[in-house]
């Protein structure tokens, strides 16, 4: 694919909304060879200014919940369904999702975590392939079919939905505290040796 490297768009003019309303392209952060890849939604107005996943109010919310599991944000990849701000902050169509498909797919084959966890509803359908009632569904584990590969997926619901709904802030933190278990992160893990990062013991 032109202007993409197998992790990271450099170039792309697909969808003519988000070329207009994004004032960057918002690639993936964190190790390329990391266990644990969280995929978002899509960059809001402080991911489109700063250029990375997960920095505004939703990002401290998964932050927080990586830290108390301990494992450092560092130690993980974070990335989006789609790589663009999308006017006014509303989903991505299916075909924005669909035209940065393939981007998501290399980067999770190039980088072969161990787990993946979508984060909300959106990546949780994108990625599954059917409707999610989050709500009930978030802490499942499920293999769905990525391009070439089977990936082991967690559904999680967004760290936003916790900000709206402080009750929900415990079932937040156990999801993620059982991502970090099932990719073999946090403490009590020891190095493996395999060149990803371990921040967890401090
Ligand atoms: N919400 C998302 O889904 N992705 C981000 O990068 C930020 C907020």
């Amino acid at each position: 694919m032109d202007g993409f490297d197998g992790r990271c768009v450099t170039d792309c003019e697909q969808c003519p909304d988000l070329v207009a309303s994004r004032s960057q392209i918002v690639n993936g952060i964190g190790p390329d060879d990391a266990d644990l890849v969280f995929v978002g939604e899509a960059p809001g107005a402080n991911e489109d200014e700063k250029g990375e996943p997960f920095v505004g109010r939703s990002g401290s919310v998964l932050d927080d919940a990586l830290g108390d599991a301990g494992v450092d944000r560092s130690a993980v990849r974070i990335t989006n369904c789609v790589r663009c701000r999308p006017p006014e902050n509303r989903d991505p169509t299916t075909d924005e999702l669909a035209n940065c498909r393939g981007y998501l797919e290399a980067e999770i084959e190039t980088v072969d975590p161990s787990l993946v966890v979508t984060l909300g509803k959106v990546p949780s359908e994108h990625l599954l392939d059917r409707s999610v009632a989050i709500t009930n569904e978030a802490g499942d584990v499920v293999d769905c079919r990525l391009g070439d590969r089977s990936q082991r997926v967690l559904l999680s619901m967004h760290p936003a939905a916790t900000l709206y709904d402080a009750s929900q802030r415990d079932a937040f933190e156990e999801t993620i505290a059982s991502a970090v278990a099932l990719a073999g992160l946090g403490d009590g893990d020891s190095d493996d040796g395999d060149g990803q990062s371990r921040l967890g013991e401090f």
